[in-house]
């Protein structure tokens, strides 16, 4: 019986794993520079509130979901996404309070019964940034220049952001009344997708990436002439910050998020140093949508950032963080089986002192450990036998230099600054 691991999920070995973890630190980095407080939300959740969140006629819930039932038949999913977890978590623990600014970020597995042979991952990672509370541009626009700026630092190619706003309760009704005019009047161009969602969420149809919709869609009245003033002035006000702040951004008029519980900004940012144009991380303001989670009237802005695909930006570029340091220090291996217990003792006391050490139990032959010790990515390698034994020593072989040294073992300072170091080619030996 040979198992493999399901279709469209992905072993992460090393080294990625380790590159992979690096960039969720650094992720996790800025958005605690940002004041952000990491919540650590369960895998799982009630079916009903994704279903709310993110919709009922959205492909992510029709389609994508994992569902399965628990012992008393409750209805359950797998997380397809983040937002909706973290708000449940916050409106449940009070949060999520009117006049309280709460700023939370999330980093973990999703999962989505994608089709795998489109590239996409069925359990993939995002990690996400909301702020419950304030409703003001100020706010929306430090959360992009949070983005922003860690694209710029960590240079991640072709990245550009792409902004909107999304109006609000107020002057979306007659937008989405015009759009759906203007598409109905024109349903002979568009796929079966568009038409379905003219009647359920026209919004989302200016989402069809499908190319024949894509003339009559670029046609189609932009919601930025609909805008109410407050949503008008709030939407210049984020611009103006940006354009402070020296974050370059594009208007894209077409850029929705297609439920109602978004409101005013949206943003997105994009790069096509992966071919198609695709977007990395994306988010917008979504001041309805605590409320419809039963929570109180508190507004909200965040993001989400696809870890899987900033990997691959940051893997193209040349700039994902892979570690200079060996991922062991030292090998150490006995030359005979009374030394054993010598060699345990050192690996102690070496880990006392922080440096990473594996000893070579297995390989009974000097030529094995060598072998051994190149398989563990050790930078050193070390020999203790019956003279190092009784002159309490150990005698220490630089794989990269060539060069070797007998020192003193035990917590000696000159052992452990070697190690952190090299022995030179002309050390004597
Ligand atoms: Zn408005
Ligand atoms: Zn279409």
């Amino acid at each position: 019986m040979k198992y493999q691991a399901p279709r469209g999920v992905k072993d992460l070995l090393p080294p990625e794993s380790e590159a992979f973890r690096r960039l969720e630190d650094e992720i996790r980095e800025t958005f605690t520079l940002s004041g952000f407080r990491e919540v650590r939300l369960p895998i799982f959740e009630s079916a009903a509130l994704f279903t709310r969140s993110i919709g009922e006629s959205t492909d992510i819930v029709e389609k994508e979901m994992y569902l399965f039932e628990g012992k008393g038949g409750e209805k359950l999913a797998l997380r397809p996404e983040g937002t909706a977890s973290l708000l449940r978590a916050a409106i449940e623990h009070r949060l999520a309070e009117p006049g309280r600014t709460s700023r939370l970020f999330y980093q973990g597995a999703m999962f989505r019964h994608e089709r795998p042979q489109a590239g996409r991952l069925r359990q993939f990672h995002q990690a996400g940034a909301e702020v419950l509370g304030p409703n003001d541009p100020d706010t929306d626009a430090d959360l992009i220049a949070t983005v922003s700026r860690y694209a710029q630092r960590t240079g991640i190619p072709g990245s550009r952001l792409l902004l909107n706003s999304m109006g609000c309760e107020a002057c979306r009704p007659e937008y989405r009344k015009q759009l759906v005019a203007y598409l109905e009047a024109r349903k002979s161009n568009l796929c079966e997708t568009c038409i379905r969602r003219i009647g359920t969420n026209p919004l989302r149809v200016l989402d069809c990436k499908v190319e024949g919709c894509q003339k009559t869609l670029n046609a189609a009245p932009a919601i930025t002439s609909f805008l109410c003033p407050a949503s008008r002035e709030h939407f210049e006000r984020v611009c103006q910050a940006l354009n402070e702040g020296e974050i370059p951004y594009i208007l894209s008029p077409r850029l929705v998020r297609g439920l109602d519980y978004y409101t005013e900004t949206a943003f997105e940012w994009v790069s096509d140093a992966l071919g198609a144009q695709s977007t990395w991380a994306a988010g917008g303001r979504y001041n309805g949508l605590v409320s419809s989670l039963g929570g109180p009237d508190v507004p909200g802005v965040g993001l989400a950032i696809g870890i899987e695909r900033l990997y691959l930006l940051r893997e193209q570029a040349g700039t994902l963080p892979l570690s200079a340091e060996p991922p062991v220090t030292i090998a150490l291996h006995p030359l005979d089986d009374d030394s054993r217990a010598y060699i345990r003792t050192i690996l102690t006391t070496l880990r006392a002192e922080g440096i990473s050490c594996v000893g070579l139990f297995g390989a009974n032959r000097l030529k094995k450990a060598f072998v051994s010790a190149e398989r563990e990515g050790a930078r050193f390698i070390g020999l203790a036998g019956e003279n190092e034994r009784g002159n309490g020593t150990i005698t220490i072989k630089d794989l990269k230099t060539g060069a070797q040294k007998t020192v003193p073992a035990g917590s000696s300072a000159e052992l452990i600054s070697l190690l952190r170091s090299e022995i030179p080619a002309d050390s004597a030996r």
